[in-house]
């Protein structure tokens, strides 16, 4: 797995279109620029949000089941309703399934069979809780957590394999913080009545879960204690969410003999040879402290209580789909209504969808890929990133802050990014997974150890350049630095975002604003430390590093200011990769419309049928990338544990730093979406 993926955040996840019968109708993808969601009553030039995107959610209101709404969202479901008809087709049972077919088939059909879900109850995790149950002795402690990380049960830490980051053609083993059950260490520590009741909420919710194992009240009340208790200590040991986007605080290459005089109270040879991790020397311990700290807790904790964590643990993270009803309900009333405001879960089917998915995403994706995503969809795409690369070499030369020394390195390192488009070259092999209908727990298991298997066998092994690290029918986009890639799966190259028979400034403002963003996080905070072969070196020269600083506090600054909810500001130094790469995206993007248009001959005085010069047309359609409406909860839950700004200020934030949407509009200088003082890092 990558260590740090940058994406877009356009949407929780998945995938397109056009073929299987009426697939896709129920949420129909809108035009590259929609005209009905503009607010014409705003001005463009005090807030360019509500004016693009104002009257988005009166027309599209955030669904009961959805705990935000907007543009991507749409693309997701719209896929999801695709990826439904391919998976529904695919479960009915025939000979003449392909076995990809079967596999994506029968998980799916598992998933949606809930009357085999509640016969089979908590029977499937039997082996499991008899394993903790059998527990004497700490010491006993090692093959079970062994097991559990294959099952993505990451009691106490998470383990898993990088590319190296000083030498990317190495694949080693990390081990790194984990084992919460709330989504980051500051939701333990924040002080404050939303954190407190957030806490309460979260020591119910596992009371709740172990009155359904079958707990007596009280016992159930004081072991949620116990475990909030632990929890809390090994958030208090684990490294805060930003300074973790620093690489070097979470490399520390080290031999298993420097692990094991970390944290000897787990038996380390033991661990790596239960989980078939092939041979290996070094490892990246990501925070030393934490294993430390880690090794201290487990001795001081009793081992009662180490058990009622593990039995926790084990609940915790099997999919809520596989459990039975009222362990499902009570998941999705702690981690959805409590912790997201979402009032109803999702359509059993759509849990389905995603789960097969994310499951089998590739096999998925390969279905899916043939009826949705075209050759000359592949080639206009091809096209517009390199255009969009061409812009970044020229936009390089016009930084008045880079030596001609460091723009040098800069554009070799562009030169090496690598493109990926659509879907992999190879899709992946599930031929040793087996998936069981009727099976829904035991299928789930199976296909986390498969993927962990798959994961750790690549230690020690040639890097795969052609892997991909989101499904095909994702709706988003990454970029890697390790790999020095960027990557747009299908599921994202769909309209409004990429609409082949829309303007060329309507693509250019979505999609390619998009491509932009990724391209630019090879050179936001963290994206620049590494080099064009995804070696974490520097290449700057002091001064110029000291300069790009001075550029991107402006941003830390400007965002950091930022109210996205209630007296909540947005995290400025969290976001500031993100935000890098939307203020990049968008320039570069609009560079290259400008070649496009040039070598295409568009007339750029020309009003289009909105009324809109093609400039203004890029932009409202850059606008329209972000429309849509959060609920308060959500924004809450983002700030907290997001890297990506709340989407009005993805818009609002960006225009204000490129006067020439302000120019288009006729805004004067000084107005809030044209302030006289501005950022520009890239
Ligand atoms: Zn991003």
């Amino acid at each position: 797995m990558a260590a740090t993926l940058m994406g877009i955040g356009a949407c929780p996840a998945q995938a397109q279109t056009k073929t299987v019968a009426g697939a896709g109708k129920d949420t129909p993808l809108p035009p590259g620029l929609d005209d009905q969601w503009i607010d014409r009553s705003a001005d463009p030039c005090t807030n360019f949000f509500q004016y693009a995107c104002g009257n988005f959610s009166k027309l599209n209101p955030i669904p009961p089941d959805m705990s935000a709404y907007g543009t991507g969202a749409i693309v997701y479901n719209h896929t999801q309703e695709v990826l439904h008809a391919l998976l529904e087709k695919a479960s009915v049972d025939s000979p003449s399934r392909t076995p990809d077919e079967q596999k994506i088939g029968d998980f799916y059909a598992s998933c949606m069979d809930t009357d085999a879900i509640h016969a089979a109850g908590l029977k499937p995790l039997q082996p499991e809780l008899d394993q903790i149950n059998a527990l004497t002795d700490k010491k006993e402690l090692t093959p079970l957590l062994a097991h559990f990380q294959m099952l993505n049960v990451t009691a106490f830490f998470n383990y898993s394999e990088q590319q190296d980051f000083k030498d990317a053609r190495k694949q080693i083993a990390i081990v790194d913080q984990g084992g919460l059950g709330l989504p980051e260490k500051d939701y333990y520590l924040r002080t404050g009545a939303a954190a407190e009741k957030t806490r309460q909420e979260y020591v119910q919710h596992v009371t709740n879960m172990l009155k359904l194992m079958g707990e007596p009240e009280g016992k159930a009340t004081s072991d949620a204690q116990k475990i909030m208790a632990l929890e809390t200590s090994l958030a208090k040991i684990s490294m805060d969410i930003t300074p973790q986007r620093d690489p070097k605080n979470v490399y520390h290459p080290m031999d298993k003999a420097q692990l094991a005089g970390l944290a000897p109270e787990i038996d380390w040879a033991e661990f790596f040879e239960r989980t078939q991790t092939p041979a290996f020397t070094e490892l990246n311990v990501a925070n030393p402290e934490f294993f430390k700290g880690l090794n201290a807790l487990l001795e001081s904790t009793d081992l009662d209580t180490i058990k009622t964590y593990l039995r926790w643990q084990l609940i915790h993270s099997t999919p809520s789909y596989t459990l039975p009803e009222a362990m499902d309900e009570e998941t999705f009333n702690f981690y959805g209504r409590d912790l997201s405001g979402q009032p109803q879960q999702r359509a059993r089917w759509k849990r389905c969808v995603q789960a097969t998915d994310g499951a089998l995403g590739e096999a998925v994706g390969k279905v899916y890929v043939e009826k949705n995503f075209t050759a000359e969809d592949k080639a206009r795409t091809v096209q517009m990133v390199h255009d969009i690369e061409a812009a970044m070499d020229k936009n390089i030369d016009t930084l008045e802050w880079m030596s001609p020394e460091t723009k040098i390195k800069a554009k070799a390192k562009l030169n090496m990014v690598a493109d990926k488009i659509g879907y992999p070259d190879h899709f992946r092999d599930y031929s040793k997974l087996t998936i069981i209908r009727g099976d829904a727990l035991g299928n789930a298991q199976r296909a986390a150890e498969f993927e962990n298997h798959r994961e750790l066998d690549k230690i020690g092994k040639p890097v795969n350049r052609d892997e991909w690290f989101m499904t095909p029918a994702t709706v988003d986009a990454y970029y890697d630095p390790s790999m020095n890639d960027i990557n747009f799966p299908a599921g994202i190259l769909q309209s409004p975002l990429y609409d082949p028979h829309a303007d060329d400034a309507e693509n250019y403002g979505h999609v390619g604003s998009i491509v932009g963003h990724e391209l630019t996080h090879g050179f936001d905070d963290q994206g620049r430390l590494f080099d064009g072969n995804g070696n974490l070196i520097n290449w700057w020269t002091p001064e110029d590093a000291k300069q790009f600083e001075a550029k991107t506090n402006c941003e830390v600054k400007e965002y950091g200011n930022f109210t996205a909810v209630d007296d909540l500001k947005i995290n400025g130094k969290l976001t500031l990769g993100e935000n890098t790469a939307d203020n990049g995206g968008i320039r570069l993007a609009y560079l290259a419309f400008l070649v496009d248009a040039q070598r295409k001959g568009i007339d750029l005085t020309k009003k289009d049928k909105y009324g809109y010069t093609p400039v203004q047309e890029f932009f409202v359609a850059y606008g329209q990338n972000w429309c849509g409406n959060q609920r308060p909860a959500q924004i809450r839950l983002q700030v907290q544990t997001d890297p990506h700004s709340p989407r009005e200020f993805r818009v609002n934030g960006v225009v204000q730093n490129m006067p020439q949407m302000g120019e288009a509009f006729g805004c004067k200088p000084g107005q809030p979406m044209m302030p006289v003082n501005s950022c520009r890092v890239w």
